[in-house]
């Protein structure tokens, strides 16, 4: 079965065109699925961020609800008889809770219109109010009580069930219902009676529970900090409550962060929210842009913090959460995704090469196999035509067609010759089998250029005269010695001058020049160059002819004879003598062959 180069070269086109396609959908695909997968990463992230954000909210609202559950006294009981089990309660409440000091003072208040408002402060020890002048702490509350519209919270209930607004507005069902929160001072407040009567006598008494900023600060906002957003490594995200008038920072978890508005936060949470608006089903509404690719946020928007139904959201309290790591969540993701694309990307990359140094291998392994058999083809041809002429003189001989002594030594002539040429083609052919493996030794010593030459003339004087070649020697006089190994560079130069003769019958012309240059490292090269004026050498040709095997497919289209191995052995010899061998050639006018050696050589290995 005879391959095809040309069906080759298609079947590797294809594989490779196909590699790519694969190699380029891969590619394609991986960036997709790693988009995917980083975007499935942020909404999972801001996801878990809510949860935190909302178990976060939750937990501050136990705490504080705790104080307003003890406080409930005095919804509905008359003035005075309260105070003593208030006292007593705030007392069970400091006993039991997680942060007793967070409540620093706790007082009743009547605003006045006209006049002094009156302050009283809960002494726990003597379980009662004392008044006090009104506490610098408490700022102007009592002017914005006295704003306060006391509007019925649901005037639907209101109407249905007949109640007076005022009175309605502060004892429905819940005791919780009715406090509200001062971002400013910070205070829980409310009215300490709900009577109607209590209001329009004397005007609404309020019980003020001031918290502690301290308590606030370096306590139990910190402490719910690390419980809801700690991550492996300290915090996952930078965490700060700012809110208040003027706008302050009432805890961060890194100093300066929240302390200007954060842009891009990851995580907003109005804390105390805004009044519920009576068109709102739900008290509780979650909104996060899961759509939003680009930006995983996480937003709660919540509004079942009991205690500030009425309060305004300008200065509501605000929870700000930055990702620690890359800035923001988002860039975090896109980290993420760059990281992923990298290593993916990298892994292709490699299968690329892979699958390249695969293909090349490939190419190089059928290009040599066809060299390999186009060898043997070329070396059977060799062998046919010496053994054709010795099996005929021996069948002659044999048949007694030979009569004469004469004719005798003629066919022995013929079949030494013969005989000759079988041995060189099989000595070339061991030569070339020793260089590869590297068993050739060779014995370098000072050789005169001009002897070598005349050597190799002599020993091909034979063909030269048989191809009837003009031959042109042109060796300079007084060339240095070269140091090289006088049968290699004789059969280096043998190579070149069959090949001229063989590949130059055109002109039936040989030249041989021998020089000497001094290169500009300053070494001397001694350049012995073997020209023909025969059929060239095509230029896709010229970086080939070197190669084992390579046989360019002009000869053997002429079907001039040869194995492909004269030129590798030419360069191979070359080499080892520190030299080198180039060409040049022009299609159809003839090729000059250059041997470069050096008196100096430093032989290659
Ligand atoms: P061979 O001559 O046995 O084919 P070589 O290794 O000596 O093998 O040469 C390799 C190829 O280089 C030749 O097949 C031929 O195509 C080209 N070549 C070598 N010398 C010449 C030359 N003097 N003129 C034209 N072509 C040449």
């Amino acid at each position: 079965m005879t391959r095809r180069p040309g069906l080759d070269r298609v079947r590797t086109t294809v594989v490779v065109i196909a590699a790519a396609i694969v190699i380029v959908a891969f590619g394609v695909l991986q960036y997709r699925w790693n988009r995917d997968a980083s975007d499935a990463t942020g909404v999972r992230l801001a996801d878990s961020l809510q949860l935190s954000m909302i178990n976060w909210h939750l937990d501050l609202l136990n705490n504080l609800s705790e104080i307003g559950v003890m406080l409930r006294a005095g919804t509905n009981a008359p003035a005075g008889a309260a105070t003593e089990s208030l006292a007593q309660r705030f007392g069970e409440w400091r006993a039991i809770a997680r942060y007793p000091e967070l409540v620093s003072q706790v007082y009743a208040v009547w605003p006045r219109r006209e006049g002094r408002s009156e302050a009283h402060r809960l002494n726990p020890d003597t379980s009662t109010f004392e008044p006090v002048t009104w506490p610098a702490a408490l700022g102007t509350l009592d002017a914005e009580l006295l704003a306060l519209p006391l509007e019925p919270a649901d005037p639907l209930a209101d109407a249905a069930s007949g109640r007076e607004a005022a009175e309605h507005f502060y004892s429905l069902g819940s005791v919780l219902r009715g406090w509200r929160f001062d971002p400013t001072i910070p205070a829980l407040v409310r009215p300490a009676s709900a009577r109607a009567s209590d209001i329009s006598d004397r005007g609404t008494r309020w019980l003020v529970v001031v918290l502690d900023a301290d308590v606030l600060e370096h306590r139990l906002l910190p402490d719910l900090a690390h419980r809801y957003f700690q991550g492996a490594d300290g915090l996952d995200y930078e965490v700060a409550v700012v809110g208040g008038t003027p706008r302050r920072v009432i805890y961060t978890s890194d100093p300066g962060f929240g302390a200007e508005s954060v842009d891009g936060a990851d995580g907003r949470l109005d804390i105390f929210g805004r009044p519920i608006q009576r068109d709102r089903q739900s008290a509780l509404r979650i909104l996060q842009p899961t759509s939003d690719r680009l930006r995983p946020t996480a937003t709660a928007d919540i509004n079942w913090f009991p205690l500030i139904r009425n309060s305004p959201t300008d200065h509501d309290w605000q929870l700000v959460l930055r990702h620690r790591r890359d800035g923001s969540l988002n860039a975090f993701v896109g980290n993420i995704r760059t990281r992923g694309l990298i290593v993916s990307y990298s892994a292709l990359a490699l299968l690329v090469v892979a699958v390249s140094m695969l293909i090349v291998t490939s190419v190089r392994a059928q290009r040599l196999a066809r060299l390999q058999m186009n060898f043997v083809t070329a070396v059977s041809h060799e062998l046919r035509t010496p053994l054709t002429i010795i099996g005929s003189a021996a069948d002659n001989i044999a048949a007694g067609v030979v009569d004469t002594r004469e004719q005798l030594r003629e066919y022995g002539t013929v079949i030494g010759n013969e005989v000759g040429q079988l041995s060189g083609l099989v000595e070339r052919i061991l030569q070339f089998a020793a260089m590869r493996d590297g068993r050739q030794r060779y014995s370098m010593r000072a050789l005169d250029v001009g002897d070598v030459i005349d050597a190799v003339l002599a020993s091909t004087g034979g063909l030269i005269r048989a191809g009837q070649f003009t031959v042109e020697r042109d060796i300079a006089p007084n060339l240095p010695a070269v140091t090289a190994d006088d049968v290699a560079i004789a059969q280096c130069l043998e190579n070149l001058v069959t090949n001229a003769l063989k590949y130059g019958k055109q002109e039936r012309w040989l030249g041989i020049r021998a020089r000497a240059i001094v290169d500009d490292s300053g070494r001397t090269d001694v350049q012995i160059s073997v020209a023909d004026r025969g059929i060239g050498i095509e230029p896709g040709d010229l970086t080939h002819i070197f190669e084992p095997f390579y046989r360019s497919a002009s000869v053997r289209a002429a079907q001039i004879h040869g194995t492909g191995i004269g030129l590798a052995l030419a360069r191979q010899i070359a080499d080892a003598m520190g030299g080198s061998i180039d060409v040049a050639s022009v299609p159809g006018r003839g090729s000059t062959f250059t041997l470069h050696l050096f008196t100096d050589p430093v032989p290659q290995a």
